[in-house]
């Protein structure tokens, strides 16, 4: 069982090093950072460090580690939430004795000793609910800051328990998990409060965006359009699920243009949308994915990918 066998890994070893994906989200974050908390409050004499470029508006969960390459010597390396190695954040990766990978993506990329796939749980966070239920009679131990933590991840990738992904499990580690102290507005706030720049943002978005006759919508981003509104590239992405309540959309996609890339982020409501990512190297969920692309002309190309699959699609 893999479960045991993670639990038994993270016992063993004295080091170890958790990582998560770039572009970080507050599942990233969570399941990353509550996985370490959740092994120094339950192991204190182990060290516990979490790595990778952080994010700004996600401080006010956790603040990364800064640690020297020979940490890794001997070192048990954990990737949360992570589907390929190329989108690891920290290279350094693979400089442990052992790598474990925990994910609930699609399993496309198979790095690691050990692997640990579940695409039926909404979020990575939830999966370290359920090693916490599994180890529990074990010594491993939940603790406010571990709960706030894993809250945080799950309520970030279920869209605050709306996306089909959140499951009756879902909703009972939550219930566990808000029986701890912790402060539930101020996560939200955290999570869900923006910038006054991107509200208007948002306005923009909703004044423009375009919707076809099959239910499909596409909205360019550039980097003119997000200077005039003084929002980053990065910070523009709190915006892609703006679209989700208009009636009759199926599917739509955001075109955001950064320094040397056009970044496609692709949200659905029933037509796969991974299999289009990964026609231009990307991936993600089936109905929440992501690629690149260089150019302006190949966003024309997503767009008819994008419109062919809402056409086919019977919802
Ligand atoms: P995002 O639009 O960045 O929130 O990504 C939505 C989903 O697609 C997430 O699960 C990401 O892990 C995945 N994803 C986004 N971009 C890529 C990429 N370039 N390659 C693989 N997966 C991606």
């Amino acid at each position: 069982m893999k479960l045991e066998k993670i639990i038994s890994k993270i016992k063993n070893y004295d080091t170890i090093i958790i990582h998560r994906h770039v572009r970080p989200d507050p599942d990233a974050y969570g399941s990353q950072a509550g996985l370490k908390e959740m092994i120094i409050g339950s192991f204190p004499d182990k060290q516990v460090f979490i790595v990778g470029e952080e994010d700004p508006s996600l401080n006010f969960l956790a603040r990364m580690d800064d640690i020297s390459d020979d940490m890794y010597e001997n070192a048990l390396v954990i990737v949360c939430d992570t589907a390929n190695a190329a989108r690891i954040c920290d290279r350094r990766y693979d400089l442990g004795a052992e790598l474990i990978k925990i994910d609930h993506h699609p399993n496309v990329d198979m790095y690691g000793d050990l692997i640990w796939v579940d695409t039926s749980a909404s979020s990575t966070s939830e999966m370290i609910c359920d090693l916490y239920e599994y180890a529990k009679h074990d010594g491993f131990q939940m603790n406010n800051r571990v709960a706030m933590l894993l809250y945080a991840g799950i309520v970030g990738d279920t869209g605050r328990f709306l996306f089909p992904s959140t499951s009756q499990k879902t909703f009972q580690h939550a219930a566990e998990l808000v029986a701890y102290d912790f402060d539930r507005p101020r996560l939200y706030d955290g999570i869900y409060n923006i910038k006054d720049h991107i509200a208007r943002l948002r306005g923009y978005i909703l004044q423009h965006f375009q919707l076809s006759t099959s239910g499909m919508s596409s909205i360019r981003l550039t980097c003119d359009k997000l200077a005039e509104f003084n929002v980053s590239a990065a910070d523009s992405g709190q915006l892609i699920g703006v679209l989700g309540d208009i009636e009759g959309i199926k599917a739509w996609v955001f075109f955001i243009e950064e320094e040397d890339q056009i970044r496609v982020r692709l949200r659905s409501k029933g037509p796969v949308v991974n299999d289009i990512a990964a026609k231009y190297n990307g991936g993600g969920h089936p109905m929440a994915a992501g690629a690149s692309v260089k150019t302006w002309d190949d966003t024309d190309e997503v767009v008819a990918d994008l419109e062919k699959a809402c056409l086919q699609y019977n919802g």
